[in-house]
């Protein structure tokens, strides 16, 4: 077994350090303690994941990432009783990952997320207390309230739209609204300090819902 052995005062921090997990699709789906992430890896569960200088990505698995660390001695490694290690700042998880997909809620906030807090009328970006949740068809001509009717709006569209259709009104809709799909990386706490190297897979993830077929 992997036996960690605390034998500076810098140990336990560097164990609780934070580690991006990737699911074997290369998606952020979240965030682990360094601890975690070397017990995966020893496991055979997850592969140390580098970047390197020419922007690719180099995986390892727990036998390489131990060469790895004994060739380049870094700050951040641990030592067992027998070894060095380093400790990966990112992990791929080559195990299923047993993440439950789940529904996005349809509550207020959500609708700002996937709106993006943009006006989905003028394609321009507000502060969330300066946008109004619009039918976009109008809800006592039958339009309902749902994902797919319901969009953020500004004041000033919303108020030049009324109480009509986009077709009426001469506006129309920079997408189709559409009920989002479950982004796994809406897990991961943000206020957790990023490193470098997450910045790739984060950057990913918010593309990845960015773009797509939901855009018309
Ligand atoms: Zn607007």
């Amino acid at each position: 077994m992997c036996n960690l052995v605390q034998v500076g005062t810098d140990m336990s921090s560097v164990l609780n350090q934070h580690v991006l997990v990737l699911n074997r699709l290369w998606q952020a789906v979240n965030i682990c303690t360094a601890r975690r992430a070397l017990t995966l890896l020893f496991q055979g569960h997850a592969h140390a994941v580098l970047d390197r200088s020419d922007g690719s990505f180099q995986t390892y698995n727990f036998n390489e990432w131990h060469d790895f660390s004994q060739q380049e001695p870094h700050p951040e490694s641990v030592r067992t009783v027998s070894f060095r290690i380093r400790v990966p700042r990112v992990i791929l998880l080559i195990i299923y990952d047993h993440l439950p997909k789940k529904e996005v809620k349809f509550t207020r906030l959500n609708i700002f997320e996937r709106d993006k807090d943009t006006c989905q009328y003028c394609g321009r970006s507000f502060d969330r207390k300066d946008l109004n949740l619009d039918h976009v068809i109008p809800r006592d001509r039958g339009g309902p309230t749902t994902w797919e009717n319901i969009v953020c709006s500004c004041i000033e569209c919303n108020t030049l739209k009324a109480n009509r259709t986009p077709q009426e009104a001469g506006m129309h809709l920079i997408r189709k609204p559409k009920r989002p799909k479950w982004r796994p990386f809406v897990q991961i706490n943000f206020s957790l300090r990023q490193h470098d190297s997450w910045k790739h897979f984060i950057d990913l993830a918010y593309w990845n819902v960015e773009l797509g077929e939901d855009l018309q």
